[in-house]
């Protein structure tokens, strides 16, 4: 079984733990809050430090929590709601899509324990919710808003004020809170101002909690909130042990659609899942080859208007939709417990963001499955993206995740990495996926090194890198011709070299923009010089596994990429679907 992490304050040393220092008593005893749990929540026990937590902030502590996606944050600050009703909870959500299932699901647990005040909601609506909330007897236990609400309202600010007067006012709850701090994704403006309920209401304790995992959005949260110097700091960890991570090689685009197509007819036919795509015209593409292919999929971007994307979130929720292809847009505010897969089209922005995505997968804990489609073309198309991003140098995260090529175990290990939990790399570190092998490219690393210096004085793409270095050998440079690719290197593992060479920074992109485009040069790195002259520098990469030797070079090329697929699809599968996959593999050329 995966190990469990349950740092409590401790993953910093500016954070001792809550429990070995004076800490407040919680004013409920175990049994009540278990109690509770059973009676209100229907839920039998506590996950991982769930109860920790809410002992925490019941003795009125701040406390920050970082919890995986659907690891269960909202029952902390909900159970606490109904233990100290009458006193009121007011939670912050990012969206009226997140505010409205929560608004559902705590009415669902106890009957008009909760409302929200939004901007949409008619005057006499407002009025009624708020004199049941004044009302000590009125059941009123949690208020949901958005951002805005909290720093533009003034009739918000004085009920809390008639509140806390009447020492009503039990906590403020900031939703996904990683969303006031630039560093992380989903950056929302209006979130820093939140920090008025600190400045109006200091004796109300704070819980801010987030799926986001940096140390940077953490402090910054901390900053922003003001949360007390003490605060206590809890994180689960981040293994999802029912989700299976794993990398798949790109071709082409035809080559990927096919792909997805079968593995979703194999493995989740009636179930539904998310395709993420680069970009708008890409989500309208797959999803266009989706549909082709007989799968009812449905493209949402930000070009589709309010209401497309509320029907289609609709449809996808009630199991019509197959599959949502979408751009990073569609993300914050899902909340569909059944998603059994997330397919990535291309890389995402950093690992964390990867993590975030895919994990949109299996919050029921049930089975669930989340590719990653990797091209080393796709990397310089996503520098482009990124560049001047403030975490454009976390993209080197992602990228060395999709090169390791790795099974669910060096996946899983990798991404637990990448969010501080190296223990739990111990293991599997190694396992690659079995269509690939380590390979030494010493030697042609530092081909390409010594070309991409012969022409230090243009201005190299990598696809015209490759082409140079690719070229017949009788016309190249000496030392293409003393070592060429040919014999050992198809055009995609050429392509993983020059991005091993980029993640080692032995090369280093310069984005130009033109009229029209942004264009991605490579250059050599000082530390490039040392490695051509070293003879112990070595550079090992994973590469799609070489088959006998037999014929030309032209034909070994298809070959390999053959046995790729043959390799890729070898799950089992009908003779139908068998048949069409023979068919369309002489398409594979990029
Ligand atoms: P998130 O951390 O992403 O906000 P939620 O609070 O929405 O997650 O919870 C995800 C799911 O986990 C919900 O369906 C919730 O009912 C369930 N859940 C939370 N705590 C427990 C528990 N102790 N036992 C069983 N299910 C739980
Ligand atoms: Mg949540």
């Amino acid at each position: 079984p995966p190990r469990r992490v349950t740092l409590v304050g401790s993953a910093s040393p500016y954070f001792p733990s809550p429990t070995a220092r004076n800490m407040p008593k919680c004013p409920y005893s175990t049994h009540d809050i278990t109690q509770t749990l059973r009676q209100s929540f229907r839920l039998q026990s506590f996950r991982e430090n769930q109860l920790e937590i809410i002992q925490t902030t019941l003795s009125g502590k701040d406390c920050f929590v970082l919890m995986k996606t659907g690891g269960g944050k909202s029952l902390l600050y909900q159970l606490p709601a109904v233990l100290e009703s009458p006193k009121i909870t007011l939670v912050v959500s990012p969206l009226l899509s997140l505010i409205q299932d929560q608004e559902n699901q705590m009415n669902d647990f106890v009957p008009h324990s909760c409302v929200s005040f939004t901007s949409g909601m008619g005057a006499e609506l407002h009025n009624a919710n708020w004199s049941r909330v004044r009302d000590v007897t009125g059941g009123v236990m949690m208020i949901l808003v958005t951002p805005e609400k909290v720093f533009k309202s003034n009739k918000l600010k004085s009920e809390l004020q008639k509140l806390e007067e009447q020492n009503r006012l039990g906590r403020f709850v900031i939703d996904e809170c990683h969303c006031a701090c630039q560093w992380g994704h989903d950056f929302r403006p209006d979130y820093a101002k939140i920090s008025v309920l600190r400045t109006h209401f200091p004796r109300v304790p704070i819980l801010a909690v987030t799926a986001t995992a940096s140390d940077q959005v953490r402090e910054d949260c901390a900053k922003i909130f003001q949360l007390s110097s003490d605060y206590a700091y809890f994180r689960s960890t981040a293994n999802r042990p029912n989700l299976k991570y794993q990398v798949r090689p790109k071709e082409s685009a035809a080559d990927v659609i096919q792909d997805m197509v079968a593995f979703i007819r194999e493995n989740h036919p009636r179930s539904a899942g998310i395709v993420y795509t680069y970009s708008r015209k890409d989500a309208d593409t797959v999803a266009r080859d989706l549909c082709s292919a007989g799968i009812v999929a449905e493209s949402y971007h930000s070009d589709i208007n309010a209401v497309q994307k509320r029907d289609i979130h609709e449809s996808w929720m009630r199991n019509e939709t197959q599959v949502v292809v979408a751009t990073i847009a569609f993300g914050l505010g899902i909340n569909k417990p059944d998603v059994r897969f997330v397919l990535h089209h291309t890389l995402s922005k950093t690992l964390e963001a990867y993590y975030q995505e895919s994990g949109r997968a299996g919050r029921d804990g049930k089975p669930s499955d989340c590719v990653l489609y990797y091209s080393p073309k796709d990397v310089p198309r996503m520098i482009r993206m990124i560049d001047g991003e403030s975490n454009a140098d976390l993209f080197v995260t992602m990228v060395k995740y999709a090169q390791q090529f790795g099974d669910d175990k060096a996946c899983r290990a990798l991404i637990l990495r990448n969010m501080g939990e190296p223990n739990q790399t111990l293991e599997g570190c190694q396992g690659l996926s079995d269509m690939v092998e380590k390979r030494d490219v010493t030697s042609h690393a530092a081909t390409v090194l010594q070309l991409l210096q012969l022409h230090r004085n243009e201005n190299m793409t990598m696809p015209m890198l490759v082409k140079c270095w690719r070229q017949n050998p009788k016309q190249a440079p000496e030392c293409v011709r003393n070592n060429p690719p040919g014999k050992d290197l198809t055009p995609s593992d050429c392509e993983r070299i020059i991005v091993g060479l980029l993640v080692n920074k032995l090369i280093e992109p310069n984005c130009r923009y033109t009229a029209y485009d942004t264009v991605v040069y490579l250059s050599c790195t000082p530390m490039a010089v040392s490695f051509i002259k070293s003879n112990k520098a070595r550079m090992t990469l994973p590469l799609p596994k070489k088959i006998a030797k037999t014929g030309k070079m032209s034909s070994k090329s298809s070959e390999v990429k053959e046995t790729d697929n043959a390799k890729l699809t070898k799950r089992k599968r009908s003779s139908s679907t068998a048949g069409r996959e023979k068919k369309a593999l002489p398409m594979k050329r990029s």
